[in-house]
């Protein structure tokens, strides 16, 4: 990874935000957010790349020392987690900087979590193509449950007559490997460095 990156990283992340907010605000309708929410923290893998965990030890640096501690409490029990998880398993788990259900980290956290909670086209694992993503909290009754048909992956038309809704459901291009290249790469000449799940840089 290349050095002194920082500064344009922020602009990376202020150009980013600029897009995700807009999308945010037009698919506001199906959008179920709210403070306390924190089912998107309390499972998952968090791919992260190296510059983003530069950013992140920032942000834990402005934490107060009890906080800091919490953190690293919740970190060593998740490494002694991880050793009883079977190899070739995913190992999925609560991100150690959700604390009383908010990010201890806002302002420093990684990429997907700016953008999860929107649809978005990313490529499937197995089949490499360009496939609908919605958030998983639609299982839940939460993002797109009103519109999304699960048994044909895409958004239903006749749901979304049912709604009501203004705006009809749109899955942007929001992947995170998609953002890293079109915008840091090839834009901003950013160099990411490895992305791995966060567990694995902490
Ligand atoms: S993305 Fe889903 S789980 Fe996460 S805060 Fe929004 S509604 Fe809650
Ligand atoms: S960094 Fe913050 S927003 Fe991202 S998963 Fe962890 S607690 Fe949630």
């Amino acid at each position: 990874m290349k050095e002194n990156q920082m500064e344009s990283y922020f602009q990376f992340i202020r150009v980013i935000m600029e897009r995700i907010n807009a999308h945010f605000e037009a698919q506001k309708e199906y959008i179920h957010c709210k403070e306390g929410c924190s089912h998107c923290c309390q499972n998952g893998e968090y791919p992260c790349s190296e510059l983003e965990f530069e950013f992140i030890k920032l942000g834990f640096m402005t934490l107060s020392p009890d906080i800091q501690q919490v953190i690293i409490n919740k970190v060593i029990n998740l490494k002694q987690e991880k050793e009883k998880c079977p190899k070739g398993q995913k190992f999925i788990y609560e991100c150690p900087f959700l604390i009383d259900n908010r990010c201890s980290i806002y302002r420093h956290r990684m990429i997907i979590c700016r953008t999860f909670g929107l649809s978005y086209y990313d490529k499937d694992d197995e089949t490499k193509k360009n496939t609908l993503k919605v958030p998983f909290c639609m299982n839940e009754g939460l993002n797109y449950s009103e519109v999304y048909d699960k048994e044909k992956n895409t958004f239903s038309t006749e749901l979304f007559k049912k709604t009501g809704y203004k705006a009809e459901p749109v899955a942007y291009n929001l992947g995170v490997q998609f953002l890293m290249e079109k915008f840091g790469k090839d834009i901003m000449d950013l160099d990411f460095g490895e992305v791995k799940a966060l567990i694995e840089w902490l």
